[in-house]
């Protein structure tokens, strides 16, 4: 029975998770959060315990990335799926225009289309594997792409569009790339990611680096007088986040674990270090794929494939979910697919909490498996 299969301790990973998110939370974050249990868990989030590591977010964050002058830090409630409600009443004017390669760019573009008060955007779509790319185009006011295609293991470069319109913005969905890929924060306008992917934290809130352009245009809107709900509010999400708080409550241990995750990741060297681990991990389950009998990487074109979430297609006879049901059962956890994609495949998450040696035990695991199958 594949159910009955026990992979030996010797070529397991040292720690079994490699879900793309939530993802690997270093025990070391949460040893920290306990150990300010007392003193920080369950207080006022208007008073200086809470605000402080609000601010030691927002500074770290910003550090980590480099922050060009002029960037703010802005952070509010609800994920990522709220920055796209809050983006589409505060930051389109009239016309978006979308490249939309897998189900998280096509959630953004489908607030966008729903929005009554916006024109229909553009949308530059491609299939599951491939990646679609923005163009040049009059009327456009915001050009929004995703960094890594979470669902498809799709990465692209962050690149200013060239000849748009004069101050059209660029929105990046940097969720699960932010952290694992290169950037310049320069080639775009909003860079923004939640604190359960490639940062290691918990869900819940989500975070963006914004470019003067992006909250000029953001009071902007908002003085034009266009209905925005309260809770959607970029413009109050900005004021909020200067003064180190947020518009309502927000989840104090998410706060407290990308912080402490961020300072870990600035010490070990930063966004360039984080990068090249990440890298590593994908040389270790790209490298493997190619060599293996049965597994090859689902994204064809190899400068597409992604250093932040690898996706592994399997050959017809060999049952992926089979695979992934005997890894869990032996606590390897969450290398299920995307559900939508629908694919005989594996998706492995290699951010930079991921240690590169595990993905290698990762693989030798998936080699002794399959045979046994
Ligand atoms: C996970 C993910 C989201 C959604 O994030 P939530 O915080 O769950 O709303 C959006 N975009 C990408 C690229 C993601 O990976």
């Amino acid at each position: 029975m594949a159910d009955g299969i026990r992979i030996p301790d010797e070529i397991r990973p040292v720690d079994g998770r490699f879900g793309s998110g939530p993802s690997k939370v270093r025990p070391e974050g949460v040893d920290a959060l306990s150990a300010v249990s007392r003193t920080y868990m369950g207080t006022s989030h208007r008073q200086r315990t809470v605000k402080d590591q609000v601010a030691r977010l927002r500074r770290s964050l910003a550090e980590f990335f480099a922050v060009p002058d002029g960037y703010e830090v802005v952070l509010s409630n609800g994920g990522t799926s709220a920055f796209w409600d809050a983006a589409a009443f505060g930051l389109i004017r009239d016309k978006a225009q979308f490249a939309e390669f897998g189900e998280f760019g096509a959630k953004f573009a489908k607030a966008a289309t729903d929005a009554p008060f916006l024109a229909d955007p553009t949308v530059h779509r491609a299939p599951g594997g491939q990646a679609a790319h923005l163009r040049a185009e009059p009327g456009v006011d915001v050009y929004a792409s995703v960094q890594n295609e979470t669902s498809t293991g799709v990465s692209v470069p962050v690149r200013r569009v060239a000849g748009a319109d004069e101050g059209a913005l660029l929105l990046t969905d940097a969720t699960s790339g932010g952290g694992s890929l290169d950037v310049d924060l320069r080639e775009t306008d909003v860079y923004y990611l939640a604190p359960q992917k490639a940062l290691g934290s918990d869900g819940g809130i989500w975070l963006a680096l914004m470019s003067p352009a992006a909250i000029e245009r953001a009071f902007e809107i908002k003085g034009g007088g266009r209905y925005i709900p309260q809770f959607l509010d970029l413009v109050t999400a900005i004021e909020q986040s200067r003064l180190d708080q947020t518009y309502n409550t927000p989840a104090l241990a998410t706060v407290f674990l990308a912080a402490e995750q961020l300072e870990w990741m600035n010490a070990q060297g930063g966004l360039g270090w984080a990068t090249k681990r990440c890298a590593e991990s994908a040389a270790a389950i790209y490298g493997w794929a190619d060599r293996s009998a049965y597994a090859t990487p689902f994204v064809v074109d190899p400068g597409l494939r992604s250093n932040a979430v690898a996706t592994i297609d399997f050959a017809a006879g060999v049952d992926a979910a089979a695979v992934a049901k005997v890894l869990r059962a032996n606590g390897i956890v969450d290398t299920e697919p995307y559900r939508k994609l629908g694919r005989n495949q594996l998706r492995v998450a290699l951010y930079p909490t991921v240690d590169p040696s595990d993905v290698e035990a990762l693989t030798a695991c998936i080699d002794y498996v399959v045979p046994r199958l």
